[in-house]
């Protein structure tokens, strides 16, 4: 099995990226109807996560400092989420603020390997409200120095929630995407990211028409699958954002079985 060329690409402080993913989910919201209201909601989770992100710029990042946060977030969430993450929303922001607290630090002792599923939304809010904290730590950080990590974060060990191809050359290079803390890290091109899987023919790629600058990238050994966005074809595209709004190809992979390596911040 090789991971291909290793290390993590490049990592800094930068609160605009918000204001670009806040910018990209209003531009496809326009563009794909279908969309639209995933990605509204979206608009408004990243602009309340780019405050989290900031609020360390002065201070140590402490997680219980933001603890203060959580019935604000909470109500925020309440007033624009999809149910039953609304009514999750609106039952924490009612419960003992010492329950919100143990939810918060039960959510990040095992962060790295929570996965989005039905029945879990008092972890998906947790996960909402801490991903910018944890994109923080991992932009703040010194960079690692690289290692093979493959197919789960160099940083924090999550799965990854997308993959990219960034040119490179006449070609192009492939990254991932860490689910929880943004970290960027290289995979080689024909690998599952999964199990391994390297035989070109296990390898299943789909595109949609409405989206020719993604692609779903499953494979039928293990039956896992992430989909990638080509900044080749589209270097307007923002992957975390683009990828939250592709849901023909995650439709497509429900059809044939698959199922996500890692679902995203809004359970898809
Ligand atoms: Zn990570
Ligand atoms: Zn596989």
């Amino acid at each position: 099995m090789t991971g291909g060329e290793t290390g993590v690409v490049g990592q800094a402080v930068s609160p605009a990226k918000w204001d670009h993913r806040i910018k990209r989910a209003s531009k496809l919201a326009a563009d794909h109807p279908f969309a639209s209201e995933v990605l509204r909601f979206y608009s408004h989770v990243a602009s309340f996560q780019k405050g989290i992100y900031e609020f360390f710029a002065d201070m140590p990042p402490d997680l219980n400092a933001l603890v203060p946060k959580f019935p604000a977030f909470l109500d925020h969430i309440a007033a624009a989420a999809p149910e039953p993450l609304a009514q999750c929303a609106r039952d924490l922001r009612k419960s003992d603020p010492d329950h919100s607290l143990d939810a918060l630090n039960a959510f990040w002792d095992a962060a790295p390997q929570f996965h989005p599923e039905p029945g879990r939304a008092t972890e998906l809010l947790a996960c909402i409200f801490l991903q910018p904290y944890a994109e923080y730590l991992a932009d703040s950080s010194e960079p690692k120095p690289p290692r093979e990590t493959f197919g789960t974060c160099p940083f924090c060990s999550a799965r990854p929630v997308a993959g990219v191809l960034r040119p490179e050359g006449d070609g192009a290079k492939r990254s991932l995407i860490c689910a929880l803390c943004a970290t960027e890290w290289n995979i080689g091109r024909i690998v599952c990211p999964a199990c391994g899987e390297e035989t070109v023919e296990k390898l299943a790629v789909y595109t949609a028409e409405q989206f020719p600058h993604l692609r779903l990238e499953a494979c039928d050994t293990c039956r896992y699958y992430i989909k990638t966005v080509d900044l080749t074809k589209n270097g307007r595209a923002v992957p975390v954002v683009d990828e939250l709004a592709a849901i023909p190809l995650d439709l497509w992979a429900q059809q044939h079985d698959y199922v996500k390596l890692r679902a995203n911040l809004l359970g898809v």
